[in-house]
């Protein structure tokens, strides 16, 4: 089930993706959140990572957007401790910095909870184990199910 969808729009936030003419690169969904976002989507549609690309405004902001669409509907629907960014497409310059300011934006002062700071510099981080995040996290979980 894609995550948002041009053809499926949800009610809440409001996307700002219309005026992108790029159809996605998923191929179940075409314009899901992996079809627009992903290392492979920004391969797909600008040629070259935005890290390679040199991290242009533009671009940054795009699919900074298009995370934070993601961000504000997981802070409505589930009220997160900590949103949790990694891999390579936010290890590009300045793009969690623009997912943390449009999260804000889209979210409007709507919800009010503790853990969401002014610049939501403390809720949405990179992982602290940088990219051995997933196999430590996984570690972790086969060293809790075996009762260690
Ligand atoms: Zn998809």
């Amino acid at each position: 089930m894609p995550i948002f969808s041009r053809k499926r729009p949800p009610a809440w936030p409001p996307l700002t993706i219309a005026a992108d003419p790029f159809e996605g690169s998923c191929p179940y969904h075409g314009d899901c959140l992996e079809g627009l976002a992903a290392g492979p989507a920004i391969i797909a549609r600008w040629g070259q990572s935005l890290s390679e690309l040199g991290s242009p405004s533009d671009k940054i902001e795009l699919i900074a957007d298009y995370i934070a669409h993601l961000a504000a509907n997981l802070v409505l629907l589930h009220m997160p401790d900590r949103l949790i960014f990694g891999g390579g497409v936010m290890k590009a310059p300045g793009l969690l910095q623009a997912v943390r300011r449009l999260t804000e934006v889209k979210l409007g002062g709507y919800v009010r909870a503790p853990q969401l700071d002014p610049g939501l510099e403390q809720f949405i981080v990179a992982p602290a184990l940088g990219d051995h995040a997933g196999i430590t996290g996984a570690i972790e979980l086969g060293r809790m199910a075996a009762g260690q």
